[in-house]
């Protein structure tokens, strides 16, 4: 297995852990996990699935690979399988759909129940801005690396907008999409981050739709985030918070372990944190540092490995 296949793997498998360590908890406020931390991977709380069951963010990063393991990139059919998620429970834990956003159903019931084309599905309001599409982009990340930014953010931003379209979405899953590709070469994460950023700042600031949109991600493109305290980091379900929170897990600990266990006891949207802080974590750190337990404990973890295993072959071989 080479290195590209290596860190394929390890991200989207820790970024699967991250969810299954968040389940639990999520919607819990920090204060009350300060009191009592997630240690280790717990079963049932929030919505009463045992342990090692993952949600609708896993469910679509595992749609998206399967979509774009059929052969050519078919955005049409990548809007179709996640719409086989949320009314059909395929790639769920057990037949069972307990966790999707507002903005993704009714984006989706458009493609299902209203015959929309996926390119023209997505929510466009101020309130889609949600992390819905930032959950689930990273298969895409790492489908597309190859290509050279201008295409890459087309990509991107095509795939966020199936569900989420509004510019702010685009520039978050564009940025960590960005993050995630420098770290496929980059082994030095300040460095990495100042690369995606620079390619941020230099591909949002000639657009004006973009470019309004900027200020919001300051905190991440002035290179801030590192020099924060924890009490100044949201973890709400908001895509600027989620970006956010999950950069500042990942500057702040040397391993998969610790980034994805501090970015769930932030509390609140525990999960899609744990998503996206363990899809960069994984990436450079591996998972070694995730006990096999954790990892044998999610559900459908043969079948989960087989298409993490398809795809990152995949993406090593373009
Ligand atoms: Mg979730």
């Amino acid at each position: 297995m080479n290195m590209l296949q290596q860190k394929t793997a390890s991200s989207l498998r820790v970024a699967i852990v991250g969810d299954a360590l968040g389940v639990p908890v999520e919607s819990t406020p920090r204060h009350e996990l300060s009191l009592c931390s997630v240690k280790n991977m717990l079963g049932y709380g929030r919505y009463d699935q045992p342990q090692g069951t993952w949600s609708d963010d896993s469910s679509m990063m595992l749609c998206t690979m399967e979509s774009l393991l059929r052969g050519t990139y078919d955005l049409e059919d990548l809007g179709k399988t996640f719409c086989q998620w949320i009314f059909d429970a395929h790639w769920t834990p057990d037949g069972y759909v307990f966790d999707a956003g507002l903005t993704t159903f009714l984006a989706l019931d458009r493609i299902r129940n209203a015959g929309f084309s996926a390119r023209h599905s997505g929510g466009k309001a101020e309130e889609d801005n949600g992390n819905g599409s930032l959950m689930r982009i990273l298969p895409a990340a790492l489908y597309f690396h190859r290509e050279k930014t201008e295409t890459f953010l087309d990509r991107i931003h095509e795939i966020c907008a199936i569900t989420h379209a509004h510019p702010r979405s685009l520039i978050g899953c564009g940025i960590y999409s960005l993050l995630i590709r420098e770290l496929l070469t980059i082994a030095d994460k300040e460095e990495a981050l100042r690369q995606a950023t620079a390619e941020a700042m230099a591909y949002y600031g000639r657009d004006p739709l973009f470019k309004s949109e900027l200020p919001h991600y300051v905190r991440i493109l002035s290179l801030d985030i590192p020099h924060l305290s924890e009490v100044d980091i949201n973890s709400s379900g908001y895509i600027i918070d989620t970006l956010e929170a999950s950069i500042w897990c990942f500057l702040k600990h040397g391993n998969s372990f610790d980034t994805i266990l501090s970015a769930v006891n932030l509390g609140l949207d525990t999960d899609t944190t744990g998503v996206v802080a363990g899809g960069l974590a994984g990436l450079l750190y591996g998972y070694d540092t995730i006990p096999p337990d954790w990892l044998n404990s999610l559900a459908r973890h043969d079948e989960i490995e087989s298409l993490i295993n398809r795809f990152a072959q995949h993406v090593a071989g373009k």
